[in-house]
């Protein structure tokens, strides 16, 4: 894409270097614990492509995707390591996951059924997770599956449980009483199944302590520089996104501002049309006051986001700016100035929607310092 494209638009710059920071921080943190990474929905939006190679190269050996499609995308990429495919296996896929080396995340009873049934065809006992549902009630083998399991001996011939896993809903929450409530499940479902490595702790399951390692963790937020509690200073800011300002106006008292005349000037005012819309994934909701308090950044100061955001524009607070910023100004939706945990919590969503979200329209860049 041509630079003259930045100037009219977005641009996301996604620092390598602050990804691998990150893969060893958490790495670090998960102790004797194998840290796999989780890299679905094209690496939480900044690119497998880019990041997958990154991670391999700081020693990252196994990986996590939601879907096979992902997989298969990881595999092009990443020849010889382990692919955990978290959303199950579709039926009638066993060859195809087989074929590419993948390890489905056995979610049902039919699943592992279904794998067993590939493995006995094949004669060869090939690996994959169980995943059991410990109080998340998403996916994953309930409580009584777990004890037809216990009493069937029959359900491990001819493949290799390679991982038991499950997924904590409030480990974002290390004071909530439901972490510890899904802990003590997972132990004793753990129990009840064939003796393999252990695997609970997703970003927030890390920081949650040593009880929750067991033999992988799975981090994904933290490694793109979400907080997963709030406050984690150590990851650093791996996404930066600007978008250009592309007019200045003074408002009068009583004018009004954007679809729907939503904002009324209480006094006379300078305001910024920044080039950023819904139509780049930047979430018409931010708009939405009082609910959303957000603010884009110029020079570290707050520009607080004024009615209702367009699909290729929205307009910003510039009435305290001492000198009104020069059209053309790249102006900071999150990265250096705000984080983007900060910009997730004034405007009510995550961080994980926020770089999901990242529009196709963005000019990006990959850097590596
Ligand atoms: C997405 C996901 C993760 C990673 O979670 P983060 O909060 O981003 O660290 C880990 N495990 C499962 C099952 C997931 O769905």
């Amino acid at each position: 894409m041509s630079s003259a494209s930045a100037l009219d638009g977005g641009q996301v710059t996604i620092n390598l270097a602050a990804l691998r920071d990150n893969y060893l921080t958490m790495k670090d943190k998960s102790g004797a614990a194998e840290t796999a990474c989780v890299v679905k929905a094209d690496a939480y939006g900044l690119g497998l492509e880019q990041v997958a190679p990154v991670l391999y190269a700081a020693g990252c050996r196994s990986f996590f995707v939601a879907q096979s499609r992902e997989a298969l995308d990881l595999r092009a990429l990443l020849p010889d390591v382990v692919i955990y495919v978290l959303n199950g296996l579709p039926t009638g896929a066993a060859a195809a996951f087989a074929a590419a080396n993948l390890r489905p995340c056995l979610i049902s009873l039919a699943q592992i059924k279904a794998w067993q049934a590939y493995c006995l065809t094949e004669k060869t006992a090939l690996p994959a997770a169980l995943f059991i549902d410990t109080g998340f009630n998403r996916l994953g083998l309930s409580e009584a599956d777990v004890a037809d399991l216990a009493q069937v001996s029959d359900y491990f011939n001819g493949w290799t449980v390679s991982l038991i896993a499950s997924h904590l809903a409030c480990s974002d929450e290390a004071d909530n009483p439901m972490n510890r409530a899904q802990l003590e499940c997972f132990l004793h479902m753990r129990q009840q199944l064939p003796t393999a490595p252990a695997s609970l702790a997703n970003s927030g399951g890390v920081i949650l302590g040593e009880a929750y390692l067991f033999d992988m963790t799975r981090p994904g937020i933290s490694l793109y520089g979400g907080s997963a509690n709030g406050d984690d200073t150590a990851l650093k800011p791996v996404v930066h996104l600007h978008a250009p300002l592309l007019q200045t106006r003074s408002l009068s008292i009583g004018d009004t501002v954007g679809y729907g005349a939503s904002f009324t000037a209480p006094h006379d005012m300078q305001i910024g049309i920044v080039g950023l819309g819904y139509g780049d994934g930047f979430m018409r909701h931010f708009g939405d006051r009082p609910h959303s308090r957000a603010s884009l950044m110029i020079d570290g100061q707050p520009a607080p986001i004024l009615g209702r955001v367009s699909m290729d524009s929205l307009a910003i607070d510039l009435t305290d700016f001492a000198t009104l910023p020069a059209v053309d100004t790249m102006v900071e939706v999150f990265g250096q100035h705000q984080t983007i945990d900060k910009l997730a919590e004034n405007g009510q969503t995550i961080s994980y929607e926020l770089l999901t979200s990242l529009g196709s329209r963005y000019n990006r860049i990959w850097i590596d310092q």
